[in-house]
């Protein structure tokens, strides 16, 4: 049975609160010491689609907001270019604490931190999940016993891959993560293909 609008905000909250007081992630002194604040997520709580980045950069950890700094304004194009505004989406990161100069996050950072995506995603039941980089990709496949189709993401972004959950099938369309589009431009154009994708979702 699907959580009443009520339920789903309580439990996110919960959420938030546990996030706020791990203690024990390797990433919380880090945390406390820049005045940071965890990134929980954003976005409505009856999404068909959510989308899962990596980990928060300092702008994000600046304001707890998700995609909020150079790779936002990419995240935010493409929702545009399919007529989709944030509030109609869920956006979060497997990883919700910032990792000191933007490293990648590590096996132990993503194993503590996964646990609560995975409450977000049964908590949301959406319809799609479009990973946002090869991180989210490759957890989100494993965790829905899509480890066999799995690959680099240069040869997986765009697809779509039908997946069961508990609540459902669910559809995972892994894409670059938007900072590509920062690095080489033509791989914007290649998001903005592969966004395409998402449309038949909407
Ligand atoms: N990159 C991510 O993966 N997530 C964010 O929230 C910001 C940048």
């Amino acid at each position: 049975m699907s959580l009443s609008l009520e339920e789903r905000f309580e439990k996110m909250r919960l959420i938030r609160d546990r996030v706020l007081h791990l203690r024990k992630s390797p990433l919380y002194e880090y945390r406390i010491k820049h005045k940071y604040f965890p990134v929980v997520g954003e976005g409505s709580h009856v999404a068909h689609i959510m989308f899962i980045g990596e980990a928060p950069g300092k702008n994000e950890a600046e304001t707890a907001r998700p995609f909020c700094g150079r790779s936002g304004k990419v995240l935010d194009e493409m929702l545009e270019s399919v007529h989709l505004n944030r509030s109609d989406v869920y956006i979060t990161n497997i990883v919700k604490d910032r990792p000191p100069e933007n490293r990648d996050p590590s096996q132990e950072e993503i194993d503590l931190y996964a646990p609560f995506l995975d409450e977000q995603i049964d908590i949301i039941e959406p319809k799609v999940i479009a990973t946002l980089g090869r991180f989210s990709m490759e957890y989100i496949m494993k965790k829905l016993g899509l480890e066999n189709q799995l690959g680099p993401i240069g040869d997986l972004h765009g697809k779509e891959f039908v997946a069961k959950t508990d609540y459902g099938s669910v559809i995972v369309v892994p894409l670059y993560h938007p900072a590509v589009a920062l690095y080489q431009g033509g791989n914007k154009a290649t998001l903005l293909k592969d966004f395409e994708v998402l449309k038949k979702y909407i």
